[in-house]
């Protein structure tokens, strides 16, 4: 999926140690993607960038959130990122510039990683429901992934757990000894974390984790996580226990500290502002002249003009701690 902000910013993220065992509810905040599309926008958030190498968390729905053709999203450009396409409810179909075309339903991952740079066009499906709820995740690539080629996941078949009080589905990563198939470069976990009555996850306490309410209310740790917000749970903790009494759906992300500084703009991942205006110089090119050969390439699958990026923003980045912006 793509950043269709109308005014992308800049956005600078930085490595550093995370916290001790925390719970720092930090509020989505909501962000416009056209006329009659606003989402919840919780990473990057203003006191935290990024938890492990998840860089990007927009939760979309459960509404038609794109006002009645469901999502229409033209081929746009992505660099140094992996995209995690996870859905709750809706289908939609994705077509990119390395020749795939797949179709993704609830409970399914597509996983596309950029590398140096790759296209794709998101729509919802002929036919199918224009409701979508799900989170839209992007993974930050280590440097020397970072410009490596680009390359596209399907997975139907993803490992799941379950123990006293919750069931969950691996679908990123590693939780409690069951892995995902899906190929990630850095230590990191994504789960849906179905949870009735109380339960306890085991987590790695190297690692620092955050926590989405997708639906229903829960608890953690007796304290209760706040709707259209990221519980930071920060690292240093071996388990993390769950409760709701009347059920309830969340998302984990966590993850190895990221060690380096990003900058992130519009689509693009890098790590300085030149590869960034590289990266849209690249993308504006093959815009004016489409050329299968060119770093973006073409996304043939898909019928109409690709998405032009926006103008760069004048001002050049400072740097900043990964926890957010500096007092
Ligand atoms: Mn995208």
């Amino acid at each position: 999926m793509s950043d269709l902000a109308l005014d992308p910013q800049e956005t600078p993220c930085a490595g550093g140690p995370p916290e001790g065992p925390v719970h720092d509810a930090l509020p989505g905040r909501e962000v416009a993607l056209g006329p009659h599309t606003v989402v919840r926008r919780l990473l990057p958030h203003r006191s935290r960038r990024m938890v492990g190498a998840w860089c990007f968390a927009d939760h979309f729905g459960p509404d038609d959130v794109f006002g009645g053709p469901g999502m229409q999203v033209p081929p746009h450009p992505h660099t140094g990122l992996q995209t995690a396409t996870w859905l709750l409810d809706g289908e939609v179909g994705h077509a990119d510039s390395v020749g795939s075309v797949q179709p993704i339903r609830p409970g399914q991952l597509n996983l596309m990683t950029a590398g140096r740079g790759i296209s794709h066009a998101e729509v919802s499906s002929r036919g199918a429901s224009p409701v979508l709820h799900g989170p839209q995740l992007w993974i930050a690539l280590p440097a020397q992934e970072a410009h490596g080629p680009p390359r596209f996941e399907h997975h139907a078949a993803l490992p799941a757990l379950s123990a006293v009080g919750w069931s969950a589905t691996v679908v990123v990563g590693e939780l409690m000894g069951a892995r995902s198939p899906a190929g990630t470069h850095t230590p990191i976990v994504g789960a849906e974390v179905a949870v009735r009555g109380t339960g306890a996850l085991e987590l790695r306490p190297e690692w620092e984790h955050a926590l989405l309410l997708i639906d229903g209310s829960a608890q953690v740790e007796g304290r209760a996580l706040e709707p259209r917000s990221l519980a930071y749970l920060g690292a240093g903790r071996r388990e993390v226990r769950l409760t709701a009494p009347a059920g309830a759906r969340l998302f984990l992300l966590g993850g190895e500290p990221f060690p380096d500084e990003l900058v992130m703009w519009w689509n693009f991942v890098g790590r300085s502002h030149e590869e960034i205006a590289e990266a849209r110089a690249d993308w504006m090119a093959g815009v004016a002249q489409p050329d299968p050969g060119s770093r973006f390439g073409v996304v043939t699958a898909y019928d109409g003009p690709p998405l032009p990026a926006p103008a760069l923003p004048g001002v050049r980045l400072k740097a900043r701690t990964r926890r957010g912006d500096p007092a």
